[in-house]
């Protein structure tokens, strides 16, 4: 049986590549445990992975500073009495840079031990890369268009691109950003400790394969992720890949698997179907993108899939992956999700393994201080404290981004950090994360803050208030209008009584730059009846949320408080 197809120009009996799509074997269900921890390299287990040079000028920084350094790793039992550090970091992605920065703002003598590169996933894996790989799908696309550049009175000969030079778009980005990052911490006067890290005891962290022992009064554990692989699927880096591979760009498939239609597996389809790839995405819940409001989800997939070369499979688990060799393809065997039974065979040129992230929490050394992970993450309380395997607050020890798994976005382990330095610097802050806004640069863009409709429906009716819905189209906006873009609609979900908003979801032209005027609302506070009086320039995007908030019925006589926490 062949993949169910979304897009009627493509007829289901067609092959849709080099390679067919055959009926099933029986198959065994998996159980989706089998971790493989691609992202830290093996250089990162031990001390020199910035290279030579760049370890050499490490040994003797460590050799150099502080004798306390060199405490015995036989004292690690009880905490240290006096420290190296005031605040030391495990991990320099950007959880941890954005911690170190406020760190040495606030005056805390401040180290970050990296055991890789600098700049963790989003910067070398993540969003930086994926976005300068968006950013040519973006105007691939637009070329590609004629039906819009002829609205536009536009004509382009056909578009074309040059594969290595995207990958190299991508990873130029990368480097530079990375070179930022780290200058920014040298120059405000943050050590940069190469090496693994492993945390020996109370406020005592070994860095790298040597017995040497670095002390601070706090740590802050910012470890991150790593692409998780689900058990029978075989990764080979050339034809079964992760998104760490596929960022990279070695090859542009004519037909790619993608499995998982979360926002990593959609922005991918966006990059390949632009640059010329059939794409089949492999859903193990009933509905494509199950992370987005339902609404919003619908818009996408009528806007972002049905039209485009993409095909798809719900319900069925990808149970065993088999990279293509000697001539023969990718292999993917399906299973039924709910009844495990075998549903189908694909045979295609490629596969994306996009089934979500894995914390990397590994080797850490959290047994020496009683910490037992949840499925590897690292369990914290509303401040980032880590918790014992008592359920006790572990002192002087915190765990940022994506290893804690509150909010696996890079700005969200950038807000933790930060919101751990003011703590430790005597200011009590707890992180709303219903301010933090989440994005998809897909083309148009998506993006979300606060609770979907169904969750905010859900609280109301536990917590008894009403819900209401607003809504305004990009159709109606002269900007969007202007630049031929107006596929879009922003949702609004909030409290009559008080104004208070629950949520805003937003389709359209740069929804991810839309959507800050929102969550900066929910995180001070601000209620619907005074962003009505908000001005905002015209003509701009920025009109779709003034044209929303303006739309709301909130009862008049509800003020809006007056300051409210962070
Ligand atoms: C393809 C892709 C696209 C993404 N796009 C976006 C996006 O557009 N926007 C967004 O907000 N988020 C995005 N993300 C998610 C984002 O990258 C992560 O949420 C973010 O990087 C998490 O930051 P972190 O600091 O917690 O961990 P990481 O960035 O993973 O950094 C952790 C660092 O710790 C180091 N480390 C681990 N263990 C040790 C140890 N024991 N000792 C020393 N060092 C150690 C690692 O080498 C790594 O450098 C994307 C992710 C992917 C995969």
């Amino acid at each position: 049986m062949q993949a169910s197809l979304s897009l009627p120009t493509l007829s289901p009996t067609i092959p849709r590549s080099n390679y067919v799509v055959q009926s099933t074997l029986p198959l065994a269900p998996s159980k989706p445990i089998n971790l493989r921890f691609c992202g830290l390299r093996r250089e990162a287990f031990g001390f020199s992975s910035l290279g030579q040079s760049d370890s050499h000028r490490f040994r003797l920084a460590v050799a150099s500073r502080s004798k306390k350094v060199s405490t015995a790793l036989s004292d690690n039992g009880s905490p240290p009495k006096s420290f190296d550090y005031d605040l030391l970091i495990i991990g320099a992605g950007v959880g941890g840079h954005g911690a170190a920065l406020h760190a040495v703002e606030k005056g805390l003598k401040t180290a970050i031990v990296e055991g890789d590169v600098v700049g963790g996933t989003c910067v070398n894996r993540g969003c930086v890369p994926s976005k300068a790989l968006l950013a040519v799908s973006g105007r691939m696309r637009e070329l590609q268009n004629e039906h819009h550049l002829k609205a536009l009175g536009l004509q382009v000969s056909a578009a074309g691109y040059d594969r290595q030079g995207v990958a190299d778009h991508a990873n130029n980005l990368a480097s530079k950003i990375r070179s930022s990052l780290t200058n920014s911490m040298k120059s405000l006067g943050v050590d940069i400790l190469t090496g693994f890290g492993t945390i020996l005891g109370p406020q005592k962290v070994k860095v790298g394969a040597s017995d040497k022992v670095v002390t601070a009064k706090n740590i802050i554990i910012a470890t991150g992720s790593v692409p998780f692989v689900p058990k029978g699927i075989e990764v080979d880096g050339k034809t079964v890949i992760t998104s760490d591979h596929a960022l990279k760009l070695e090859s542009v498939p004519d037909w790619i698997a993608i499995v998982g239609s979360g926002y990593i597996g959609l922005e991918f389809s966006d990059v390949y179907t632009a640059l010329g790839s059939e794409v089949t995405f492999i859903e193990a819940l009933d509905q494509l993108m199950p992370g987005f409001d339902p609404e919003i989800g619908k818009l996408a997939q009528r806007v972002l899939i049905n039209p485009r070369r993409i095909d798809y499979q719900t319900g069925v688990f990808a149970s065993k992956i088999t990279p293509a060799k000697d001539g023969k393809p990718v292999i993917i065997e399906l299973i039924d999700a709910k009844t495990k039974e075998p549903r189908d065979t694909l045979e295609v040129d490629a596969a994306l393994i996009a089934t979500g992230r894995a914390p990397f929490t590994h080797g850490l050394g959290l047994e020496n201080i009683d910490v037992a992970t949840q499925r590897g993450f690292i369990p914290v309380d509303e401040r980032m404290r880590v918790i014992d395997a008592n359920g006790k607050l572990v002192p002087h020890l915190f765990c940022i981004g994506d290893a804690n798994g509150k909010m696996m976005l890079a700005h969200a382990a950038s807000a933790q950090g930060i919101s751990v330095v003011e703590q430790v610097t005597g200011r009590d802050h707890v992180l709303n994360h219903l301010s933090i806004p989440a994005a998809c640069f897909t083309h148009p863009e998506i993006s979300m803050v606060g609770l979907t409709e169904p969750q905010a429906r859900e609280m109301a009716e536990k917590e008894g208030f009403e819900v209401s819905v607003a809504k305004t189209s990009f159709k109606a906006n002269t900007k969007a209008l202007a630049e031929n873009e107006g596929e879009g609609l922003a949702k609004l979900i909030y409290r009559p009584d008080n104004g208070e908003i629950l949520g805003v979801h937003i389709f359209g032209l740069h929804a991810a730059d839309l959507i800050h005027e929102a969550s900066n609302a929910i995180a001070l506070g601000t209620r619907i009846q005074d962003l009505k009086l908000a001005v905002h320039a015209h003509p701009t995007l920025s009109e779709v949320l003034d044209e929303l908030f303006k739309s709301a019925k909130v009862k008049e006589h509800v003020s809006s408080p007056q300051a409210v926490a962070v």
